[in-house]
């Protein structure tokens, strides 16, 4: 079998940037034995489960958390966490992505200016509880068209975008919103990893018999990369999170396949699937 790596599959810089500085933390002899992480470090998890081996303790609320040091992930938090983490001593970690951290600024600036903020993305998704806790908890959340049928209209808009939202869904929403407020500003905030990753993974899969998209079954961002592949091959898209989970037996009657991943995934497990695949 001919196997094809997608462009920009596997961590994003943002992802990256949150593990790296979560080891380099755990080689601290100060915070070791304290370390604990708002939320699971990233929507993967084999690489949880190996920072929780290493002595990372995953909380989900900042209130459970009483000494040593928190780690904020790359989804970032709103800006209340911050205010209790400091009165409660805890020393924080801060691998909130620039990315993200971006749309938290703007949040708070247009927010501060008396514009209403609309966030287009996943109102569960913590990334957007996260911005939406810079405006005061006050954005409206649009997460599909649908949602558009609910809203009154406003005087000011700020229009902001989950980093992971798909680019497409994205443009649909905006160029009606535009019809909800007397005056709009738009920022695309949708990261540029995840544009040209969900790009590489749309011009692949229309190369390829079939599409393998490897990422955790809750992470965002790879859920996006499995409707974009399944628009184009609807009956031939696979979502995986190990080398255990690949229907092999479906998989066998292709001659050419195409891989992609997720930010979250490591390049461990992009390997071992290439391997497997590579093997039939
Ligand atoms: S997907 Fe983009 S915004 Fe999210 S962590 Fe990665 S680089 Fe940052």
């Amino acid at each position: 079998m001919k196997v094809i790596l997608a462009d920009y599959s596997g961590f994003c810089f943002g992802v990256e940037k949150a593990i790296n500085t979560t080891f380099e933390e755990l080689e601290k002899k100060q915070v070791k034995d304290n370390i604990s992480s708002l939320g699971p470090l990233i929507h993967n998890n084999q690489v949880v489960k190996d920072l929780e081996e290493k002595g990372v303790k995953v909380f989900e609320d900042i209130n459970d958390i009483s000494t040593g040091s928190v780690i904020v992930r790359s989804h970032g938090v709103s800006e209340e966490i911050y205010e209790i983490a400091k009165d409660k001593g805890l020393n924080i970690i801060d691998a909130t992505c620039p990315f993200v951290r971006r749309i938290q600024n703007i949040a708070k600036k247009y927010h501060d200016k008396g514009y209403t903020i609309a966030i287009i993305g996943n109102p569960k998704h913590p990334e957007v509880i996260g911005i939406n806790g810079w405006c005061n908890n006050e954005a409206i959340i649009i997460k599909d068209e649908e949602n558009l049928k609910q809203i009154p209209k406003f005087d000011k808009l700020c229009v902001v975008a989950q980093t992971t939202m798909s680019v497409d869904q994205y443009e649909k929403i905006i160029e009606q919103l535009e019809n909800y407020a007397n005056e709009i500003v738009k920022f695309n905030t949708i990261c540029s990893a995840t544009k040209e990753r969900q790009l590489a993974a749309k011009n692949l899969a229309e190369k390829v018999e079939a599409m393998i998209v490897i990422g955790g079954y809750h992470s965002s961002n790879t859920q996006k990369l499995v409707s974009i592949c399944e628009e184009i091959k609807p009956d031939a898209t696979y979502h995986v999170e190990t080398v255990e989970d690949l229907p092999l037996k479906d998989i066998k009657q292709y001659k050419i396949v195409g891989v992609t991943a997720g930010a979250s995934t490591p390049k461990w497990i992009i390997n071992e699937i290439i391997h497997k695949l590579s093997n039939i």
